[in-house]
């Protein structure tokens, strides 16, 4: 099974993409993890990559193309959830047709509509466990003892360093810009299955689920 999460930066694509891999048996593939990995390293590609996500641009097609289709040869055919890609048109094209010259079919594209000016609040709250990557966020979703993570216990956190004010909404500018538009492109395929993103993590899981599963 082949599954995209479409959204806005703060949508909680990430949240629940890790929770239907978890659910469903799918290996997630997150194209910012990717790239943060990147930075991390230290590699040429992550150098390049930190500086145009540091302005909340989005990285040039034919890396993250290239990145992607090594990644989905690796799985050797196993379920994939697709988090922050495709963010562009080129890159939906370049997927579909990766995925047909690799004999795999998409099953389903599902965008999670949220209410964008609760997003730069949701950003800004958010922080994760350094140690084994638990999310949380400030208001709504704290630690329960402070300052320890519920998950491992570490008191090492971090936050993003493109979750600040400026970036959030230069990151807005390239998603309505850059990334809206391939929402239309799906829903010319008939594929598009918008779900509401607001309320309970549970919930909006739950209307997630109700869509893989049918
Ligand atoms: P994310 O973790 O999905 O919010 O991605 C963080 C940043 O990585 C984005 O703001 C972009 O700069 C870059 N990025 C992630 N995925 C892509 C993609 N599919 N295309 C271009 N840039 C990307």
């Amino acid at each position: 099974m082949i599954v995209i999460l479409l959204g806005p930066p703060g949508a909680g694509k990430g949240t629940q993409a890790e929770r239907l891999a978890k659910t469903f048996g799918l290996v997630q593939l997150s194209t910012g993890d990717m790239l943060r990995e990147e930075v991390r390293g230290g590699t040429d590609l992550g150098k390049e990559a930190k500086k145009i996500m540091d302005a909340g641009g989005l990285v040039s097609d034919a890396i993250i193309i290239g990145m992607i289709s090594s990644r989905i040869d690796s799985l050797k055919g196993k379920g994939i959830i697709l988090d922050g890609f495709p963010r562009t048109t080129a890159q939906a094209e370049a997927l579909d047709k990766m995925l047909d010259d690799k004999g795999l079919k998409l099953d389903h594209v599902i965008q999670l509509k949220v209410d964008e000016d609760a997003l730069v609040e949701r950003l800004g709250g958010r922080f994760a466990c350094a140690k084994c990557g638990a999310g949380y966020h400030d208001t709504f979703s704290p630690t329960k003892q402070d300052g320890v993570c519920d998950r491992c216990g570490s008191t090492e956190f971090s936050r993003r360093s493109d979750d600040n004010p400026q970036t959030v909404r230069s990151r807005l500018v390239a998603y309505r810009e850059q990334t809206a538009p391939i929402l239309p492109y799906y829903e010319k395929k008939g594929a598009l299955k918008a779900i509401d993103g607001m309320g309970e993590m549970d919930e909006v899981f739950r209307r997630i689920r109700g869509i893989v599963e049918s």
